[in-house]
């Protein structure tokens, strides 16, 4: 990788590995527990996946997870985009939803290893959460069909409306949904491992906000696609402590990447947001402009609050939202901890931002990021495979554009591989930049 034949110092992230080491061996767990007499839970993780963290012998996978790791394996994630085809759906219809349901429909699942597995991994109990209607839809009907039961929340629009009213309106579905599982599940709720897993899960997800403001630094520490390799932790197992201590570990290795200047991109001259979830199945793009034009992804709206909660100060910048600990808040019953974990995650956290924070904020979060992470452009994804994140996209194309920042939108799509056309994709990015003065690195 020739060091030093690049503009900066680059160096291979130490906790990569590891990270792909806990999420292939979280699937395995997931897949095997039912052997070990314990339980799945399948739930959304916006708000929350600490919510079902009572039940101590259960696994609790999340549902993006789920879904973007069958769009990861290209060959099975048409087999059940086809499969749902086959039965009358059409092209449209969410990408997410669609791995999930041919998954279950062919009664297959894959795991991030690429080892293929014979059953759809039938959880005991689901859960989610209408960050967009369809977001329920797709686990109503996944349930009704799978023949699971289910419990799906209704959530008003939050930050910055997250008052009293919407607290106690949200905390209130959690406490009914717990005592609903209780009996679903024929177990008791650890009510001591709940309050433990909101400390835990909140202390995470601040470290994550502190290892994303040191990504603001020049070279950049971390590009998105490193980011991606990351969120497992928080996104799997973000109650236990073992997540928590991933992460203290990588804000060591990112400090001490930006102290000794070591760069994502070893050629950075060119910083780019983008602003949901990429086109899993086309990552390859991220290379090429890493590779012919020194771009660097430095994040966006969706990595940066995926697994971290954020607020605006009184100059809209973004700023880490405290955890309830250090906002004082009570944590001592069942339900000072689930209004302390409502208060929190429904400010800019997982993906309230795109959908019940409401559009009219995500611009806002966009030009925030552009401004304080020094991106001299972006290069939006118009997800068509969720058109709840692509609600707001084409403001935020418009707010960078009015605030100087250059920026494009492309059609993509986060699960179906169909949906792009990755040659004219990379003519589009060449123009762009071209007509951005971005000098080509291989010419
Ligand atoms: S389109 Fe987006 S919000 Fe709707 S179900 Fe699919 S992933 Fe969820």
């Amino acid at each position: 990788m020739g060091a030093q034949k690049t503009k900066y110092k680059v160096e291979r992230f130490k906790m990569w590995e590891e990270a792909k080491q806990l999420k292939n061996k979280f699937f395995h767990d997931y897949k095997d527990i039912k052997k070990k007499g314990g339980l799945r839970i399948l739930s959304g993780t916006a708000i929350s996946l600490t919510f079902s963290a009572g039940f101590t012998d259960a696994l609790i996978m999340g549902a993006e997870p789920f879904s973007a790791n069958i769009a990861f394996d290209i060959d099975f994630c048409l087999k059940c985009l086809e499969e749902c085809e086959r039965r009358g759906m059409s092209r449209e219809i969410c990408g997410y939803s669609k791995c999930a349901w041919g998954a279950m429909f062919l009664n297959e699942n894959v795991m991030p290893d690429g080892t293929r597995v014979d059953e759809w991994l039938k959880p005991d109990l689901t859960t989610n959460f209408s960050i967009a209607p369809c977001h329920n839809k797709w686990f109503q009907y996944l349930s009704e069909k799978g023949g699971v039961p289910f419990y799906l929340f209704d959530l008003p629009k939050a930050y910055p409306y997250n008052t009293e009213n919407v607290i106690n309106y949200v905390s209130n579905q959690v406490l009914d949904y717990i005592e609903w599982a209780e009996k679903t599940l024929n177990r008791t709720f650890d009510d001591e491992a709940f309050i433990e897993g909101v400390i835990n899960e909140t202390r995470s997800f601040k470290i994550w906000t502190e290892i994303m403001l040191l990504n603001q630094a020049v070279p950049a520490p971390l590009d998105e696609k490193s980011l991606f390799s990351f969120v497992g932790p928080n996104l799997s197992i973000p109650y236990k402590k073992e997540a928590g201590e991933f992460y203290a570990r990588l804000l060591d290795e990112t400090r001490d990447r930006v102290e000794r200047k070591v760069a994502a991109v070893g050629n950075e001259q060119f910083r780019v947001i983008t602003d949901a979830i990429p086109p899993w199945p086309n990552l390859k793009l991220y290379r090429y402009m890493e590779e012919k034009y020194g771009v660097v992804v430095v994040g966006s709206p969706y990595v940066i609050c995926l697994i971290g909660a954020w607020m605006f100060d009184k100059d809209k910048n973004l700023i880490p939202t405290p955890t309830p600990e250090e906002a004082g808040m009570k944590l001592d019953t069942r339900e000072d901890a689930v209004r302390a974990l409502v208060w929190y995650k429904t400010h800019f956290a997982t993906e309230t931002l795109y959908n019940i924070a409401c559009g009219e904020v995500l611009h806002e979060v966009a030009l925030a990021i552009a401004r304080q992470w020094k991106a001299d452009g972006g290069i939006l994804h118009q997800n068509r495979g969720c058109t709840m994140q692509a609600l707001g996209s084409i403001e935020s194309r418009n707010a960078l554009a009015e605030a100087g920042i250059p920026c494009i939108n492309y059609e993509g799509n986060d699960a179906d591989p169909r949906e792009v056309d990755l040659t004219n994709l990379k003519r589009k990015v060449d123009i762009f930049l071209e007509a951005n003065k971005v000098k080509r690195l291989d010419t």
